[in-house]
């Protein structure tokens, strides 16, 4: 049997075999409790302690720590199946991921060799601190301040939204390490969730993603040693935005799997349902309906690869692929979730349907990690940047009056 192993690397058998295997576990283990996970919002620890046992979340982690390091390609086929099913599961592989990657990337290599093996295997978690009440889209306005003492940092401030809060060992806190404005004035920390002055809030109560809960962070005069500085003084904003480019990849991952697991059983509804003589499925409307959402999906699957392969490839202008791959699956998964419950008429308003679950998940991806507004804006502006210093001779409109 073809596994992966970390002198062999990812050969494209060992790729299908983790493929099917991850299947296999959605369609056994955690498709079964995905229903349950959605009813209440607290951590679905059987699927997180499933995952890791499973080496899934180990695919985000370098193989010098204990990871299997699997390529971007492969990490979206495997968010994207997981999705179809579960949202909570996926998203845990994902923040997984966001959470463990500054630790993996950036800090000194003693810290990270005595984290990240753990982090890998579920046995500790990390959470991803950067949101304030003041700064979310605008994240270079945040305020936490980290103040230099001797060989430590004094950090104060509130962080919010924090996914799994709840319950991590440990935060990544992003915050104003020196008295620069805007984004190279921050820097990042490894904090414990131990450090005294450091309190997590309740539970903030949400519409979807139950299983995964979020809630408040406060830093009270919390000391960190220099030690668990994450990447230089005043890097705070590029290890975020190095982090979330992969976070961002993995929505649009999360938004495509799940808008394919509401296809697949609105067209399954329409075989069973029968309106005005024939089941629903019968009706060109409802046809035409079920192939505009596969042949949109099908596009923007195309596109989230396309942008795998980049990341994988190191392109330069990845910020923005991941962007677009982003807007394009989260937009069009919302509308993919809203009108596959249409199909299901009443009973998809129901809870005993999955679909509302499905739609209430698919909201969150187009405001985390960057509401789709601001992934058009990262876009938009990027292409009159461009435009400004290079066009292609044959474009040139200099000769033009404006
Ligand atoms: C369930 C959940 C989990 C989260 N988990 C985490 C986490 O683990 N860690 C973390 O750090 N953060 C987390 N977040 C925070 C999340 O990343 C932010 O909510 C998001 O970036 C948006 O910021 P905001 O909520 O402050 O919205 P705002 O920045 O206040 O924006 C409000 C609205 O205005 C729009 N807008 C803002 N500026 C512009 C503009 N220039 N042009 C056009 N439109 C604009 C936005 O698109 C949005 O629709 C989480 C949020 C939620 C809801």
């Amino acid at each position: 049997m073809t596994t992966f192993s970390a002198k062999s690397g990812w050969t494209p058998e060992a790729e299908i075999e983790f493929l099917a295997r991850v299947e296999a576990l959605v369609e056994e283990r955690i498709g079964p409790m995905a229903n349950e996970v959605g009813k209440v919002d607290e951590f679905a620890w059987d699927t997180f302690r499933l995952l890791a046992s499973e080496g899934v979340f180990a695919t985000a982690f370098p193989t010098r720590f204990g990871g299997s390091e699997a390529p971007m390609r492969l990490r979206v086929r495997i968010i994207e199946s997981i999705a179809r099913v579960c949202s909570a599961a996926a998203s845990m592989v994902t923040g997984t991921d966001l959470s463990g990657r500054p630790i993996a990337a950036y800090a000194p290599p003693d810290l990270a060799a005595q984290i990240v093996p753990r982090l890998a295997t579920g046995e500790l978690q990390c959470a991803f601190a950067l949101t304030e009440r003041a700064a979310g889209s605008d994240v270079a306005g945040l305020t936490t301040t980290a103040h230099r003492q001797g060989d430590s940092w004094v950090l104060n401030g509130i962080k919010r939204y924090i996914t799994r809060a709840p319950v991590a060992d440990m935060f990544i806190v992003v915050a104003r390490g020196n008295e620069v404005p805007g984004a190279a004035g921050l820097t990042a920390f490894l904090v414990d969730r131990n450090s005294p002055g450091l309190e997590v809030g309740p539970m903030q109560p949400k519409l979807g993603w139950y299983g995964s809960p979020i809630a408040e962070v406060f830093l009270r005069d919390v000391e960190v040693n220099d030690s668990r500085r994450l990447g230089d003084d005043g890097k705070g904003f590029t290890i975020a935005q190095d982090t979330l480019i992969r976070a961002r990849i993995g929505h649009a991952a999360i938004a495509i799997g799940r808008a394919q697991g509401a296809i697949e059983m609105a067209a399954q509804y329409s075989t069973r349902r029968r309106t005005f003589g024939r089941s629903l499925g019968e009706h060109q409307g409802v046809q035409w309906m079920l192939a505009d959402m596969a042949t949109q999906l099908e596009a923007s699957r195309c596109l989230m690869q396309a942008c795998a392969r980049r990341y994988d490839a190191g392109d330069p202008e990845i910020a923005v692929h991941a962007s677009m791959a982003k807007v394009h699956a989260t937009d069009l998964g919302m509308r993919i979730t809203t009108d596959c419950l249409q199909l299901f008429g009443g009973n998809g308003y129901l809870k005993d349907f999955p679909l509302e679950r499905f739609m209430r998940d698919a909201k969150l991806n187009q405001i985390g990690e960057g509401s789709s507004e601001i992934h058009k804006t990262v876009i938009g502006r990027h292409l009159v940047r461009k435009a400004a210093n290079a066009l292609h001779p044959c474009l040139d409109l200099s000769g033009l009056e404006s």
